[in-house]
């Protein structure tokens, strides 16, 4: 199950290798200009992102995603 998941470390939007988060643990992240930043949280494998259209592309793609910033949702829990 991990192993799977290792191997769609892709972003699904633009296709380039997700980077680790420096600055957020468990987190993945995508900087490219074309859908601003994108994040993926390892433990669930739900995408984080502001930007609603970056949003509506992944649901489209069948990705899970929250439309908030990670840093309020760490802090929340
Ligand atoms: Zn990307």
């Amino acid at each position: 199950m991990t192993v799977r998941l290792w191997v769609e470390f892709k972003c699904p939007i633009c296709n380039q290798e997700l980077e680790d988060d420096r600055d957020l643990a468990n987190f993945l992240v995508c900087k490219n200009n074309s859908h601003g930043l994108l994040r993926f949280y390892t433990g669930d494998g739900c995408f984080f992102t502001t930007d609603h259209k970056v949003a509506e592309a992944l649901l489209l793609k069948g990705r899970k995603v929250h439309v908030s910033d990670p840093k309020g949702f760490v802090q929340l829990e």
